[in-house]
């Protein structure tokens, strides 16, 4: 589509929305009454940048005080079809209350995303994820049911369930995956240790959300390489379902900002202002379809990089070419060096001879923090190159710890790699 075009329906879309937003919402009115904005502030899409920006802790703060679903419903309660949440473990839950047309745009939505990177009706999609209140699956499935695929809701995290998906993925024969990169490298595995190749699983199309390792060149590369299968990068935030507007196409150059259904603004991580044209910054999302919890400005604390550089796909969305590559609370400081888990990832997935699990734990045992990475492999002698690698990579000289292989925990769902211990010891 024309850009100029597209930016016409963007800001027709918009106002639309912030018009309704306005009109049912106590949490916009109060928000924006605030800030001397409202619906006849949108003349063109610049304007956006005067409305003030949402943060996920206002949206919790707003359940707490107008609970369950907050003071932005803005559908009837009757309307509501689906209740989705996060998981909690970091403070009071946000609940998502998701309309019944909602429901129906987001899996309109995850469709047409799902086209671009080349899954057709013919295909069965293996959904290997949790279907909890984790919206991930259910995005997936409601993609995949309305592109009209045959889907396959395995699910994850029972014990013994991926030992057993070995069998049933044999039977079925899916041709698409849906999960966490960490999950299927686990797979991959598992059904090496039965003696099966992960390639023969017949996966051609495996895309992912719930963590950064799909955007990662070498993680990608390595599950590329171990499935045989084309690996696609996708996902926002769960309070942004459809999450998928984040994508990447077949053509895998970095995921797509489908900014005609969830207008992306890339933020300076300092000043919070706008960057203009392409630049490292974070994501501001907002909802141009979404009826129920319409999210304005929210702001995400990712770190990303975007370019407007044409895709050989055709296709003029902006790009994310190295997807979102951080969170801005990730960012460690060890030494006065700012290190980011994701680099050391992708180092160590570059090094030979290493398993799939690997660990960071940073300590500060007396007046300097130390680095320790923590790896998998049958020759304790690859610590050295390793030290080097990171060294090379981030600057850094860290303590290399080689585990024999199997033996760090394995991770199934959203990996969590990375233990500081800094900020729990004793200032003593
Ligand atoms: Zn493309």
């Amino acid at each position: 589509m024309d850009p100029v075009l597209r930016e016409e329906l963007i800001l027709a879309k918009l106002r639309e929305r912030v018009a309704y937003a306005w009109e049912r919402s106590d949490f916009y009115r109060r928000l924006w009454g605030s800030a001397g904005v409202g619906p006849n502030t949108l003349h063109t899409l610049a304007d956006l940048r005067r409305f003030p920006l949402v943060t996920k802790d206002a949206i919790r703060d707003d359940q707490a005080a107008s609970p369950p679903f907050g003071s932005n419903l803005c559908c009837d309660p009757a309307e509501i079809a689906r209740v989705h949440g996060t998981s909690g473990t970091t403070g009071r839950p946000v609940l998502f209350a998701i309309s019944r047309d909602d429901w129906e745009r987001i899996g309109a939505a995850h469709a047409r995303i799902m086209w671009s990177f080349g899954v057709r009706p013919e295909d069965t999609v293996f959904l290997a994820s949790f279907f909890s209140l984790y919206m991930g699956s259910w995005g997936a499935l409601a993609g995949a049911e309305t592109l009209g695929a045959t889907v396959f809701p395995y699910g994850a995290g029972v014990p013994g369930q991926t030992e057993r998906s070995l069998d049933y993925l044999a039977l079925v024969r899916p041709t698409v995956f849906y999960g966490t990169p960490s999950y299927a490298l686990h797979l991959a595995k598992v059904a090496e240790e039965r003696g099966d190749d992960p390639r023969e699983l017949g996966f051609r199309i495996m895309f992912f959300s719930g963590e950064a390792g799909a955007g990662i060149p070498a993680t990608k590369a390595r599950i590329e390489s171990t499935f045989g299968a084309t690996c696609i990068d996708t996902g926002s935030m769960a309070e942004m379902t459809p999450w998928m507007t984040n994508a990447e196409c077949d053509e895998r150059t970095g995921m797509h900002l489908w900014d005609d259904i969830v207008y992306t603004e890339i933020v300076d991580r300092d000043t919070l202002e706008p960057i203009d044209g392409d630049g490292e910054g974070v994501p501001v999302y907002t909802h141009l379809e979404r009826s129920s919890q319409p999210m304005i400005r929210l702001l995400s604390a990712d770190l990303t990089r975007v370019t407007s550089e044409p895709c050989p796909c055709g296709r003029t969305y902006r790009r994310l070419p190295e997807g979102i590559y951080g969170r801005i609370d990730d960012m460690l400081v060890i030494r006065g060096a700012n290190v980011y888990p994701h680099v050391i990832e992708n180092t160590l997935r570059t090094t030979p001879g290493l398993g799939v699990e690997y660990r960071l734990v940073v300590e500060r045992p007396g007046e300097l923090d130390l680095l320790t990475v923590e790896c998998e492999s049958s020759d304790p002698g690859v610590a050295d190159e390793v030290a080097d690698r990171v060294q090379r990579a981030v600057g850094l000289r860290a303590r290399v710890t080689v585990h024999p292989p199997g033996t760090l925990p394995t991770t199934e769902f959203k990996a969590r790699r990375v233990d500081d211990r800094r900020a729990t010891a004793s200032p003593l």
